[in-house]
């Protein structure tokens, strides 16, 4: 059995990301979640796997700016200040400035190898600006109004006895007493991604932090290309469902810590995407050509 840091065991709840990168190859999951906790190994570099784990994918980029300039104003909206679309979007501005002196360093694509695209960062500016545009005139409206009653914090709740975290892009209390828990979405609209897993361990969560009754609770999923937004209800034995699937998800992945019971699960695209690939002897990251999906 590996040994694995003190804090592994401390930090090593179910979370939806987690549950994502597992169905997406088991062997990243080792490498960012166990590997990166190993006190020793013969196996592998934990100092490097612990580097890598820092890079960001080339097409989250946006997203990430845009959820961090819209969580800036809503900092404002909990201390009952007006937000501000300008001050958005001179945090996404500066933020990205980040990642422009060393892409190499900063995002996944480009350090495995990928060419940086022609105004690569340009496109990133003007899409997540034009998305900001979007939130502050059809979003927000609706939103303004309504109680702030948390966002982008760490919470958890207990199913069984595992412990799943869940952080939510804002949570508020509307005046019929419903509460809405917001997900900004910054990538296509497509029904076939919206996971009622995620959105279940939202209401979950929320229907137990506010003590409130599922049906006094709802997910809504805030489209930021279009200004879209889809809701989603669940009822007592829907959140059931989603808890019972949780404690499996989490036993899964917990019944060996050995790199080799975490399958690899290579595919040109999915190496080149992926933090591991420089040092995974499976990568194919080689395979896939220059520009990426
Ligand atoms: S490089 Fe490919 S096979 Fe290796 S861990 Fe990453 S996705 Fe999996």
């Amino acid at each position: 059995m590996p040994e694995l840091e003190d804090w592994f065991h401390r930090y090593n709840k179910w979370s939806f990301s987690k549950h994502r990168l597992w169905n997406e190859c088991r062997r990243q999951y080792w490498y960012r979640y166990i590997g990166t906790a190993l006190r020793t190994s013969d196996e592998v570099d934990v100092a490097r796997l612990k580097a890598l784990r820092g890079l960001t994918p080339r097409a989250a980029l946006e997203g990430m700016l845009v959820h961090d300039a819209i969580e800036k104003q809503m900092d404002r909206f909990a201390r009952g200040m007006t937000v501000n679309e300008e001050l958005a979007a001179k945090h996404l501005v500066s933020e990205m400035a980040k990642f422009t002196g060393t892409p190499r360093d900063k995002i996944i694509e480009f350090h495995n190898g990928v060419e940086q695209p022609e105004n690569y960062f340009e496109r990133v500016q003007d899409g997540g600006i034009g998305k900001l545009g979007t939130f502050f005139a059809k979003i927000w409206p609706r939103i303004e109004g309504s109680e702030h009653l948390r966002h982008e914090k760490f919470d958890e709740v207990t199913v069984g006895d595992v412990v799943a975290t869940v952080k939510v892009d804002l949570a508020c209390r509307m005046a019929d007493d419903t509460i809405v828990v917001y997900d900004w979405k910054t990538g296509r609209e497509d029904p076939a991604y919206e996971s009622e897993l995620q959105l279940g361990a939202y209401v979950l969560w929320a229907s137990r932090y506010y003590s409130a009754a599922p049906e006094k609770v709802r997910s809504e999923l805030v489209y930021l290309a279009t200004g879209n937004v889809r809701r989603h209800e669940f009822s007592a034995e829907q959140l059931d469902r989603v808890g019972l699937l949780i404690v499996s998800d989490f036993k899964r992945r917990n019944s060996s810590y050995e790199m080799g019971a975490f399958s690899p699960d290579p595919g040109p695209w999915k190496c080149q995407g992926c933090r591991f690939a420089t040092v995974c002897p499976h990568s194919l990251h080689g395979e896939a050509p220059g520009g990426g999906p």
